[in-house]
């Protein structure tokens, strides 16, 4: 199984604005002359080998994540990255694709006019969703006012599939079930399994719900799990005056992972008004936060006495499982 995110930003896109490229070139020169790299191919090389931050810049694109098994292509969400993504798959020659929605927010289905496969004959986009009102909320994105062409017009194929909670389907070799996440509105998570590895995409959601009490059927889903891509969008200093938007922060999924043996734990959706050396800092933080809780789990780490391996998401990141 293989994860590739094309998008990472939650609530809105983010543009490299000029301001920003310079923002970020200077975060880079201090960062290198700190380091010793004193010309511009060593810094360039240093940046290559990701030796100078990694990554330097987060992305702007909104949620959109591919896994992939095998010859089974799927994406959760269609945000703004969902357009990249399609150019990919259009030059890949692909024909088929089955689309995850994890709930109809804006962020989350923005990107689907612009997916090149929906415009063009002898393509199949299957869509599985768990809202009951899912297709008419995804095809207010063809209305003929939103977008130019209409749901009648498109030249490929769509089709729904209505999923039943907590029931897997199988595609191939892989295994897609979908849970609950706490979100205005309802958001659902998928876990995707495959040839023993594991896999969650936790967008959106707040888990207002941690105890393995309160999670009930929910905790299932997190038990033997290889890799979960949660959502972190604001610090923890920020969660109280944000309560009931829908989105959580890094050390509370730090505390599942570690309680839960969840062995890679990826932050995603990050705010749109977070500055790339703000997410630096949320990481260090969340970093810092796993290892002066490590020890409190000795039994759930036994095996990988470092405890999970944190990472954040940025739009190209790709992991093999
Ligand atoms: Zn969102
Ligand atoms: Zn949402």
């Amino acid at each position: 199984m293989y994860i590739k995110c094309w998008g990472t930003r939650g609530s809105l896109p983010v543009a490299t604005t000029h301001s920003r490229f310079l923002a970020l070139f200077e975060d880079v020169a201090n960062q290198a002359r700190k380091m010793g790299f004193n010309t511009i191919n060593d810094v360039s090389d240093a940046l290559k080998a990701g030796k100078i931050f990694n990554p330097v810049a987060y992305g702007g694109n909104t949620s959109c994540t591919e896994v992939g098994h095998e010859n089974v292509k799927c994406f959760v969400d269609m945000g703004s990255g969902f357009r990249e993504a399609g150019t990919v798959a259009i030059q890949q020659g692909n024909k088929e694709f089955h689309i995850f929605v994890t709930h109809m927010h804006w962020d989350h289905i923005m990107g689907m006019p612009f997916f090149i496969p929906i415009h063009v004959k002898g393509h199949k986009l299957n869509i599985y969703h768990v809202h009951k009102n899912a297709p008419d909320a995804i095809k207010v994105n063809f209305n003929g006012i939103n977008f130019p062409l209409t749901w009648d017009e498109l030249g490929g194929e769509v089709k729904f599939h209505q999923l039943t909670l907590y029931k897997p389907v199988e595609l191939g070799n892989l295994s897609i079930t979908p849970f609950v996440l706490d979100h205005p509105g309802g958001s659902f998570g998928y876990r995707f399994d495959a040839a023993g590895k594991s896999f969650i995409v936790g967008v959106d959601g707040e888990y207002k719900r941690v105890t393995p009490k309160e999670l009930g059927k929910d905790l299932a889903f997190y038990k033997n799990l290889d890799v979960l891509l949660f959502d972190a969008q604001y610090e923890m200093s920020e969660l109280a005056s944000r309560f009931d938007w829908g989105h959580c922060s890094p050390n509370i999924g730090v505390d599942l992972a570690l309680r839960e043996g969840i062995k890679h734990l990826i932050f995603t959706h990050h705010d749109p008004w977070s500055s790339e050396e703000k997410l630096r800092r949320m990481y260090a933080n969340a970093v810092k936060y796993m290892n002066s809780q490590l020890g409190s789990y000795p039994e759930v780490w036994a095996s990988q006495p470092q405890g999970p391996t944190l990472q954040m998401a940025y739009d190209g990141l790709t992991i093999e499982l």
